[in-house]
C-alpha cells in the first residue's frame, strides 16, 4: 500500500503557510511545507508591519516572517526548500511532485501559493523591467535615491511602498487611476499629508519611454484626456494581484480566479484546503492570511483524523 510522506502537506509558505505549519504542528499532524523562495512570502517586502494586531512597534516584514518561520519549526514543522510543480488526487491521497524530481504525499493539503505582481501590460513595461520599471520598492527603492521616481496604483501596496520611497528621496510621484485610493483610510491619510510624495488621481500611464533606462512616463488626466511627459528614473508598479491557482485547476473559482471554500476553508475539492491570498476574499492581508491558515490547519486535521487508520 502507498504510505504518506506526512500528513499534511503545506504549499507555499507565506503568512498562511507559515501559520497553518505552525497549528498543524501544534495539533500533532507531521507536516512539510514547501516554499519555492525564502518563507514569508509577500510580506517579506513590506517595509513596515504596522496593523499586525498586538505588535505596537511596527518592524520590518522580514523580520516578522523569520520569527513566523521560527514559530512554525519550533513546533515541529518542516520546511522544505523547492517548487511544487504539480498535484494530483489518487484515493485519498495527494501526490505533490517537487522540482527536485520527488514526490511526496499526504492525506491532505493546503494551498497557501498566495499571489503575485499583475503587470499594467503597456509599452515599455517589460523592456524596462529590472532597468527602472519594479515591483518592489524595498527591493529595488534603494538605487534610486534622490530620483524622481512614478509609482504606480491606489492599493495598500502602493501606498506603503510610496511611504517607503518617500524616505529615500523627496520627488515620488503617486498616480492612481480612480479619484479615491483603495487602501485603508489611515495608510492613504498618511501618504496624501506626506510632502515628498505628490498624489495625482484619475491619472494613467500610457506609456514607459527610456534609452538604456527608464527616463520617462507618458500619464493621461482619465478626466481630461490630457496627455503629457513625465520625466522620472524609475516606475514602480502596483496594480494589484494575480492568484497562484495553477496546481488545482479543477479547484472552483470566483470570476477572478480565486479559490472558493467555505468557512472551514474547504475548497470543492475533499482533502485540498485553501488560505490567505489565494481564496476569494474581500480583504487580503497578513492577518487574514494567518488566521485562515489556522482555520485551515484544524480543519484539515479533522479532516486527516477521519481517513487514517
Ligand atoms: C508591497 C506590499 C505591501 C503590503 N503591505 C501590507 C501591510 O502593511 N499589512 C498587511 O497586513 N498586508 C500587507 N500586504 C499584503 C500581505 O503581504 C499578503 O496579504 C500576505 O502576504 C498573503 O499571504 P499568503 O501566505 O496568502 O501569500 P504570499 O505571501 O503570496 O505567499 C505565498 C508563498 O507561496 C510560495 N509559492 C507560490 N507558488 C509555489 C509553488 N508552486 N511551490 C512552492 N511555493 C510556492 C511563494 O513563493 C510565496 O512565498 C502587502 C503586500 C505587498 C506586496
Amino acid at each position: 500500500m502507498v504510505q504518506a510522506d506526512a500528513d499534511l502537506l503545506i504549499l507555499g509558505a507565506g503568512p498562511a503557510g507559515l501559520s497553518a505549519a505552525q497549528y498543524g504542528s501544534r495539533a500533532n499532524l507531521k507536516v512539510l511545507a514547501i516554499e519555492k523562495l525564502s518563507p514569508g512570502g509577500q510580506a517579506l517586502v513590506i517595509d513596515k508591519l504596522e496593523n499586525y494586531p498586538g505588535d505596537v512597534n511596527p518592524r520590518s516584514g522580514f523580520d516578522f516572517a523569520q520569527d513566523m518561520r521560527r514559530q512554525a519549526e519550533n513546533f515541529g514543522a518542516e520546511i522544505i526548500n523547492d517548487t511544487v510543480l504539480s498535484l494530483r488526487k489518487e484515493g485519498s491521497l495527494f501526490t505533490a511532485a517537487l522540482g527536485n524530481g520527488k514526490e511526496l504525499r499526504s492525506y491532505a493539503v493546503i494551498l497557501a501559493t498566495g499571489a503575485v505582481h499583475r503587470s499594467l501590460g503597456i509599452s515599455g513595461e517589460a523592456e524596462f523591467s529590472g532597468r527602472g520599471v519594479s515591483y518592489c520598492a524595498t527591493c529595488d527603492g534603494p538605487f534610486f535615491k534622490g530620483k524622481k521616481i512614478l509609482v504606480i496604483g491606489g492599493g495598500d501596496a502602493a501606498c506603503d511602498e510610496a511611504q517607503y520611497l518617500s524616505l529615500l528621496t523627496d520627488q515620488v510621484i503617486l498616480i492612481h487611476r480612480r479619484d479615491a485610493f483603495r487602501a485603508q483610510k489611515g495608510l492613504a491619510q498618511r501618504v496624501l499629508r506626506n510632502p515628498n510624495i505628490d498624489v495625482r488621481l484619475n491619472t494613467r500611464p500610457l506609456e514607459i519611454r527610456g534609452d538604456k533606462q527608464v527616463t520617462s512616463v507618458l500619464l493621461e488626466n482619465c478626466i481630461t484626456n490630457e496627455q503629457y511627459e513625465e520625466p522620472v528614473s524609475a516606475v514602480f508598479v502596483f496594480a494589484g494581484a494575480v492568484p497562484q491557482t495553477g496546481l488545482a485547476p479543477d479547484a472552483k473559482t470566483d470570476e477572478a480566479s480565486y479559490i472558493i471554500t467555505d468557512q472551514r476553508m474547504a475548497s470543492s475539492i475533499p482533502g485540498l484546503f485553501a488560505a490567505g491570498d489565494i481564496r476569494s476574499s474581500p480583504f487580503r492581508q497578513v492577518v487574514v492570511a494567518a488566521a485562515e491558515g489556522a482555520i485551515a490547519a484544524h480543519c484539515a486535521a479533522e479532516y486527516i483524523d477521519t481517513l487514517k487508520p
